[in-house]
């Protein structure tokens, strides 16, 4: 008999409480949409989600006009589409709880800085305003208590592309961990950034991101098969003001580099508190073991 080749099986998440922190209303779909549909909505788990820089101007028209209009009209917009996305990835809006965190997106904090695959302002601690230390610190001390959680997984993004808002978010989770050392009771996961991740003209990059995070977190990738169209139809088919072509072409071409598959990585508990800072870290607010 001729064995089948069969595909790495899915992570074994057996944390009951699951833990999403999303920088934009898209990102949660667009990097772990494969990983929750292949799990049926994680049916047998308690769902946390957060989005933190939900307040924008953004839409695929890039009209960076800061009206009250404007503003309100796109932050509900991305607000509906985020829950459209997570009521299809959940099975319904009764199966995660929602949180909307108050920061302004980078166009709002008008941060400029050299454009990501994505499209977005890219960044790390050299760009850091006083606003985006303050920001960074604010979401350390929200994001604490979560890490100090036991039976709890939390999803987090490698910020591959760093945009700043992408940069802040994971620098925070992981301060908040290393800070917290022995008393940080939450498995870390950190997922591949889209349509960063999967554009071509960004592949120096990802492979560079990935191994500087992998050496200093101590990173181990976690590959399993999805099906990428279903991802592919989530984005296309709820994110009106977000979806532009280039990010399905990021999407298939990902999956297909990983034979069907997506990829995540763990960040094992004991390495929190030996993590060394970024290396874009000069001031001691950011310095962390090393
Ligand atoms: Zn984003």
């Amino acid at each position: 008999m001729i064995k089948k080749v069969t595909h790495a099986s899915l992570p074994n998440i057996k944390e009951k409480n699951l833990v999403f922190l999303s920088p934009h209303p898209d990102d949660i779909a667009l990097t772990f949409g494969g990983l929750v549909l292949a799990n049926k909505g994680f049916k047998k788990h308690l769902i946390h989600y957060s989005v933190f820089f939900g307040t924008s101007n953004w839409t695929d028209n890039e009209l960076n006009i800061k009206t009250d209009h404007r503003i309100e009209y796109v932050t509900v917009t991305r607000f509906a589409e985020n829950r459209l996305a997570l009521n299809r990835m959940f099975g319904g809006w009764q199966n995660y709880h929602f949180t909307f965190q108050p920061f302004w997106d980078s166009l709002l904090r008008d941060y400029a800085g050299p454009p990501t695959a994505g499209g977005g302002p890219g960044g790390d601690f050299s760009t850091f305003r006083p606003i985006e230390k303050k920001t960074f610190q604010d979401i350390v001390a929200l994001v604490k208590p979560i890490v100090a959680q036991k039976d709890t997984a939390i999803f987090i993004l490698l910020a591959i592309g760093s945009h700043i808002d992408h940069f802040i978010l994971r620098e925070a989770v992981i301060t908040a961990a290393y800070e917290l050392g022995d008393q940080a009771h939450a498995q870390i996961y950190l997922g591949e950034d889209q349509p960063y991740t999967g554009s071509l003209a960004n592949t120096k990059v990802t492979v560079a991101t990935i191994k500087q995070l992998t050496k200093r977190l101590g990173l181990q990738p976690l590959t399993y098969p999805i099906k990428i169209q279903e991802k592919v139809d989530l984005f296309q088919e709820i994110y009106f003001s977000q979806y532009s072509p280039d990010y399905i072409v990021g999407l298939k071409n990902r999956a297909k580099q990983l034979n069907g598959g997506e990829r995540i990585y763990l960040w094992p508990k004991e390495n929190y508190k030996k993590t060394p800072s970024d290396p874009s870290c000069k001031q001691s607010y950011c310095k962390l073991a090393t």
